[in-house]
């Protein structure tokens, strides 16, 4: 039990004193260059926290005089041949340091701090370096943070897994009932980063309530079809529909959604534009139509629901996403990230070996932080957890040496899609890409 408490002290993102901050490395505390400012943490956009498209989009650092728009295409220009050198064992001293404690700044990411442990255990796992972590101290931290049903089952409809231990609530490993409070609930996103956890570091699932997860999943759907985060209510729009269809994807049990209302608002969020906006009537975007193309991919619905022109109009405005690495809307800088959700959505429709590769690696080498590892959005920013990961994950679909092959729907590692409650996965509409590596 005192080691469980460890890894509780361990995995706690308490605010680092300034003290302890001087001792880390400066680029991983303060701005690398005098000449870029600070406006907001580069955390502002995490996942909302595991999925793309939030607010904060695009506002990380402002460049002194020059603006947020200017041209990252000239920044991969003269590039060395050092600075395109992948670094691995920088990016696993990253991942495994994020588990262990995260700069000042990131206080704020406490009650999303299983999203946080998601990015680094997926991403040592892309990095196949699971080793370094002690895998069954942080499955059972991850069980604590499962909101269960109390005796009488009353709760049932707040269920699933919240983010963090703020609430204090007492250490509970999913051994017994949960014990009632007022503001606690499952979040949606920490659903789905739990359970994606839980598989990567080999868990059966023997311990998670399905049925109330389940349960807490349906509470959240609203009559458009869509999801909120939380059963108090929340924003809702197409991230939430991607985490709702990976939950049941990994329950293997789609009853937490009514299937039809959720393809129904997909449908409805195409714009006029020919790709994916967050709802009906918004603009298009690369993480929205990443999350509807892969939740419909999930579903085994894809080519059911949208033609084969729209799907190749939703082609085209993809490959014009790309200027060197991807950019999420016209005429906004690329991002790390979006090598990912937009080369992931290419790589569902099939076409993401018509995009220009070299330039795609190169800029995310750029972004890459060659002294404390990890990667940022942009060059000669802070590195941070999501983009660490998903610039991982954009070399991954490009085949890089040394990366395990990301699966481009589930946004995991693609051997791990064996089901743990044990069905065979072809009726997922992957099955090119899926069945082989299916383990049942
Ligand atoms: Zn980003």
């Amino acid at each position: 039990m005192n080691s469980v408490r460890g890894v509780r002290d361990v995995l706690t993102l308490k605010p680092v004193p300034s003290v302890i901050c001087q001792r880390v490395p400066t680029s991983y505390v303060t701005a690398s260059s005098p000449e870029l400012l600070p406006v907001s943490s580069c955390y502002g956009d995490r996942l909302a926290s595991a999925c793309p498209g939030s607010s904060a989009l695009g506002t990380s650092w402002t460049r002194g005089g020059r603006g947020l728009l200017w041209d990252m295409a000239e920044e991969e220009d003269g590039l060395s041949e050092e600075r395109l050198l992948f670094l691995p064992d920088r990016h696993v001293r990253y991942f495994q340091r994020s588990l262990q404690a995260l700069p000042e700044q990131c206080a704020s990411l406490e009650t999303s701090r299983l999203t946080i442990a998601f990015f680094a255990l997926s991403g040592l796992d892309m990095l196949d370096s699971l080793h370094v972590v002690d895998k069954a101290e942080i499955i059972e931290w991850i069980y604590s943070l499962q909101v269960l049903p109390t005796e009488d089952e009353s709760n049932l409809d707040h269920c699933g897994f919240r983010g963090s231990s703020c609430l204090g609530l007492l250490f509970n490993p999913s051994k017994g009932h949960g014990v009632y409070h007022p503001y606690d609930s499952g979040h949606i996103a920490m659903t789905y980063t739990a359970l994606s956890s839980l598989l990567i570091l080999g868990d059966d699932f023997s311990r998670v309530h399905k049925q109330a997860c389940l349960a807490g999943l349906r509470a959240l759907q609203l009559t458009d079809g869509s999801f909120c985060a939380v059963p108090e209510g929340s924003e809702n729009d197409m991230r939430f529909v991607y985490c709702a269809s990976c939950i049941c994807y990994l329950l293997d049990d789609w009853s937490g959604m009514d299937m039809a209302k959720s393809i129904d608002y997909i449908r409805r969020s195409m714009s006029y534009e020919n790709a994916l906006g967050q709802g009906a009537g918004l603009e298009a975007h690369g993480g929205s139509t990443f999350c509807g193309i892969a939740s419909l991919c999930l579903m085994g619905k894809l080519e059911e629901v949208f033609s084969d022109k729209e799907l190749d109009r939703i082609r085209r405005w993809c490959m014009l996403r790309q200027q060197n690495g991807f950019h999420g809307r016209p005429n906004k800088p690329v991002d790390t990230c979006y090598s990912f959700w937009v080369g992931a959505t290419l790589t569902l429709l099939d076409i993401f070996k018509y995009t220009n590769l070299e330039r795609n690696r190169n800029f995310i080498l750029s972004t890459q932080d060659r002294l404390v590892g990890g990667f940022a959005k942009w060059p000669d920013s802070h590195p941070d957890a999501l983009h660490a990961y998903f610039g991982i994950c954009g070399l991954s679909l490009m085949g890089e040496s040394g990366i395990q092959e990301v699966h481009p729907a589930l946004n995991i590692q693609r051997w791990l899609l064996r089901k743990p409650f044990g069905s065979n996965c072809e009726h997922v509409g992957l099955d090119k890409l899926v069945t082989k590596e299916c383990v049942t």
